[in-house]
């Protein structure tokens, strides 16, 4: 995960935000590379769900909404995270991410460890507690440890865990919940009448303007409203990198079906759909999963919810989650605000309030999984023979910020020079290239490699004197061949859409 950080601030991907002041924790810039990276990330999933389907509209929604809004949706009595506090520290903890266990020997409970969620939490735990029975000099056998969250813990068991910030019980809280959403206020008053929240999700807005689109859009059952936009949560642990952020961005698609519809078979076509555009923009399936969230555990409303997990360096983490949340978004807000939220079927000549499937997924974790599964350093050998390292970063053509790098053999033949630069204009009205003289041939290679560029072109002596082909240069074999200008283009034409 280092080094992918440290690729990522090198070339210009990704920085802390407000660095020069410290930072500010939970948020992220994105440089002249991540920009464009992030840009193809949104640009390939509203082509895709968008604009190439039939069924699907897009809409764009304000981040400050009514109030109203966040009542009706349940966020405002329940978006919410279990929050513990170490009274000592002052540091606060996610309790379902600060885990515990009983040090047991010879059948007796003789203290507690605790430690945060990690890679391996068990064997953390494990470790700890026999450090533990070894500093306390404890004979006899230690059992394995059974590990649980904070939300688990008796009220006997709180004061005797450990906080991970000082290492001694009694200073951890009981959990308590804590509402992850920004307060900000409307207007020049600031009282309770102004109080206003930024957008945790984008979805409401979809919810909110259904009766717009459905009124204007010319839109018949099933139909998607699609969105893409900043949301904001307070988190209490923002980490591993842009995974968790308090500011970040959503792609949401909500698909609103008959209530007599086969919710499940569209269900799965969803969850189908979204594992496969995660295929399109080159994640490997080796890196992906499904986790199917417990009856137990799902919102009351919540039918079925699948998340599509990738595997992470810090472990399978949640990437998109596709709901079946039922008629409860809409019962919602016509209940709260008085309107019918309802669509007239010409069948059977009655006013139905929709059910709605809802893939949601946020770009910063999708741009996170693409540099994850993209980053290698790999031994390689140079003209010479020698061997050298080299870095790549494997992204699709679909997204890699830059399609091609235009590299003429020299800089000090205008011939050459003139050549690329020509072609340069050429490509440059289509497709993101890069035009690059500055150095021996093999490190303009490496630095297109580092920041995943699929292909360099390089004008040579054969461009000019020859047949007027090109070199085209492979990243993931580093092959070449030779390569007219109308299949350049023709290229590009397949592999970048
Ligand atoms: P988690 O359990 O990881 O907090 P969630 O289940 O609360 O996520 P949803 O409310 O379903 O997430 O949001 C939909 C998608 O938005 C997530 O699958 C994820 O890709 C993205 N997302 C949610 N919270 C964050 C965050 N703090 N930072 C970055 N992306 C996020």
């Amino acid at each position: 995960m280092d080094a992918i950080v440290s690729l990522a601030k090198r070339r210009g991907f990704i920085f802390q935000s407000s660095e020069i002041y410290g930072g500010l924790n939970g948020f992220f810039d994105y440089g002249p590379l991540g920009v464009e990276l992030k840009k193809n990330i949104r640009d390939c999933w509203w082509n895709d769900m968008v604009r190439r389907r039939d069924d699907v509209v897009g809409i764009e929604t304000s981040i400050i909404m009514h109030p109203k809004v966040w009542e009706a949706s349940g966020h405002v009595a329940g978006f919410s995270d279990p929050l513990v506090d170490c009274k000592v520290s002052k540091q606060r903890y996610r309790a379902d991410q600060l885990f515990f266990a009983p040090v047991i020997v010879e059948g007796k409970t003789v203290g507690y460890v605790s430690g945060l969620e990690s890679e391996n939490t068990v064997g953390d735990l494990q470790t700890a507690a026999e450090s533990f029975k070894r500093k306390k000099a404890i004979q006899g056998a230690l059992a394995p440890v059974a590990i649980r969250d904070m939300t688990e813990a008796t009220p006997e068991e709180i004061p005797l865990i450990p906080s991970p910030a000082t290492g001694e019980p009694g200073s951890l809280t009981a959990p308590r919940a804590f509402n992850m959403m920004f307060q900000t206020n409307v207007g020049a008053m600031t009282d309770a009448s102004s109080v206003a929240y930024l957008r945790p999700e984008t979805a409401q807005g979809m919810f909110v303007d259904f009766k717009n689109v459905v009124d204007t859009g010319r839109v018949k059952l099933p139909f998607g409203i699609a969105q893409i936009g900043k949301s904001f949560r307070n988190e209490i642990t923002p980490r591993n990198f842009i995974f968790r952020s308090r500011e970040f961005e959503q792609m949401e698609m909500e698909y609103f079906i008959h209530p007599d519809a086969d919710w499940l078979a569209c269900h799965e076509e969803w969850l189908k759909w979204c594992r496969d555009w995660l295929l399109s923009i080159g994640l490997p399936d080796t890196h992906l999963s499904l986790h199917e969230h417990p009856k137990a555990k799902l919102a009351f409303y919540s039918r079925r919810t699948v998340d599509i997990m990738f595997q992470y360096p810090f472990g399978v983490q949640e990437l998109w989650g596709i709901a079946a949340r039922s008629d409860y978004d809409l019962k919602q807000h016509q209940q709260f605000s008085g309107v019918p939220q309802t669509w007239f079927d010409e069948g059977t000549k009655q006013k139905v309030v929709p059910h709605v499937i809802e893939p949601a997924v946020g770009v910063d974790r999708i741009l996170l999984a693409v540099l994850c599964a993209g980053y290698a350093e790999e031994d390689v050998k140079d003209e010479k023979g020698n061997v050298e390292k080299r870095t790549v970063l494997r992204l699709s053509p679909r997204i890699a910020p830059v399609k091609v790098a235009i590299l003429p053999l020299l800089k000090n033949k205008e011939a050459l020079v003139v050549r690329a630069k020509e072609l340069h204009v050429k490509l440059k009205r289509r497709f993101a290239v890069f035009y690059d003289e500055a150095g021996a041939i093999g490190r303009r290679y490496r630095r297109q490699d580092e920041i995943g560029t699929p292909w360099c072109v390089t004008i040579d002596f054969e461009t000019i004197e020859k047949d007027g082909t090109f070199t085209l240069r492979e990243r993931d074999s580093m092959a070449q061949r030779r390569i007219t200008e109308a299949e350049l283009f023709t290229l590009l034409d397949e592999q970048v859409y």
